[in-house]
């Protein structure tokens, strides 16, 4: 029998690396709110970015509502139906109005000849998520958002580590919003941040994270309470030490399946780009209609085996029950055929060569 085959597997530095991070948070009782860890994560990461501003947040679903907010945006925000729960959520928890663009069936990204029809008056901002670890079509959305005055964030929580025309992904838009679960290819246990431009919104962050409150204590809008603590923050500053490492065990992992399953009829994979890097983040198939059998009874007859594999993401959200049934209107087919078909399957560093041949058997022996 097999132990089970868990989606991922969070990446952890050496336990001792580790404790000799921590060591200094018993010498100095700081252990939350803003202390020398955070701090030193902050400007780690902009090393690594080569940005400017960045602010850490206690989880990207945090960064991401708290962007929203920062920049006071108001009627309807241009989404991707096709992703985590948690991008369109910040959207409404801000009391916006998603407006759901298909996606383009090679990256599953936002198909970017598809926005300009969605936009109105009342339109505000692009919400694109580079998802999977693979960069959106950012000059065309760059042109568009200038064509018409909108305001850009990016929903950037796959896609850290990646670059696109030699630049960071962090680069790009007027903000990208990173998310640093256990889940993710860089982690903080939990974790996030925001990257931004304009730097006059470094004093609107730093009020969001922290109720609102200045460096006086005193309240001057209804902010939240996004702060890592020091825990978290010495998780990321091991973690990202060992990060180039990390993504070369997902290389290996990743080239293998792609070697095991190259043969496989009636199955696809998602296209990277030539002019971006790969993060080895996520490995979703597309089992078509030629497969032998449907998604679904394969991922039963995997389940049944231990393997964990997940449907990420079969539930779009202009079809969540819990939204108005009116952005069901936004006809995305793209993203109805893909969901109806998409399986993640197994992906980590460390992930062995013996597991991802009992995987693959699965679609081979069928
Ligand atoms: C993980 C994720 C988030 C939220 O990040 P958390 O750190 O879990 O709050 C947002 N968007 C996408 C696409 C994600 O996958």
């Amino acid at each position: 029998m097999n132990d089970i085959v868990f989606l991922t597997r969070a990446s952890m530095p050496p336990f001792e690396e580790y404790t000799k991070e921590i060591e200094d948070c018993w010498k100095n009782r700081w252990i939350t709110s803003f202390g020398p860890k955070h701090n030193q994560l902050e400007k780690s990461l902009k090393d690594f970015f080569h940005v400017k501003n960045l602010k850490l947040f206690a989880n990207g679903h945090s960064a991401l509502e708290n962007t929203i907010q920062a920049f006071g945006l108001e009627g309807e925000i241009i989404t991707t139906p096709f992703t985590f729960a948690s991008t369109t959520h910040a959207i409404m928890r801000n009391n916006l109005i998603p407006r759901f663009c298909d996606i383009n069936l090679l990256d599953f990204n936002i198909d970017v000849e598809k926005i300009e029809r969605l936009i109105t008056p009342n339109t505000s901002a692009i919400l694109p998520v580079h998802l999977f670890g693979r960069a959106c079509d950012v000059t065309k959305i760059d042109k568009i958002a200038k064509k018409y005055n909108l305001t850009v964030i990016y929903d950037a929580a796959h896609a850290f580590g990646i670059e696109t025309d030699g630049k960071t992904i962090a680069e790009y838009g007027d903000a990208s919003v990173f998310s640093f679960h256990a889940s993710k290819v860089f982690n903080s246990i939990e974790g996030g941040a925001v990257v931004y431009k304009d730097s006059s919104l470094d004093s609107v962050f730093d009020k969001l994270r922290t109720f609102g409150s200045d460096e006086n204590e005193f309240i001057e809008f209804i902010g939240s309470n996004g702060k890592m603590n020091e825990f978290e923050a010495a998780m990321g500053l091991c973690n990202l030490r060992h990060f180039y490492e990390e993504l070369e065990k997902r290389k290996k992992a990743f080239d293998y399946y792609h070697q095991c399953l190259s043969d496989v009829i009636g199955i696809k994979f998602p296209v990277t780009n030539e002019n971006q890097t790969f993060n080895y983040s996520y490995f979703p198939v597309i089992i078509t209609d030629s497969f032998k059998i449907s998604r679904d009874e394969l991922l039963k007859q995997l389940n049944s085996n231990g393997i964990l594999a997940r449907r990420q993401f079969f539930q779009l959200a202009n079809h969540y029950p819990c939204y108005p049934t009116k952005f069901a209107e936004d006809k995305t087919e793209n993203a109805e055929y893909i969901s109806k078909r998409i399986l993640t399957l197994p992906l980590y560093s460390g992930l062995d060569k013996s597991t991802i041949d009992y995987i693959c058997s699965f679609f081979i022996n069928v």
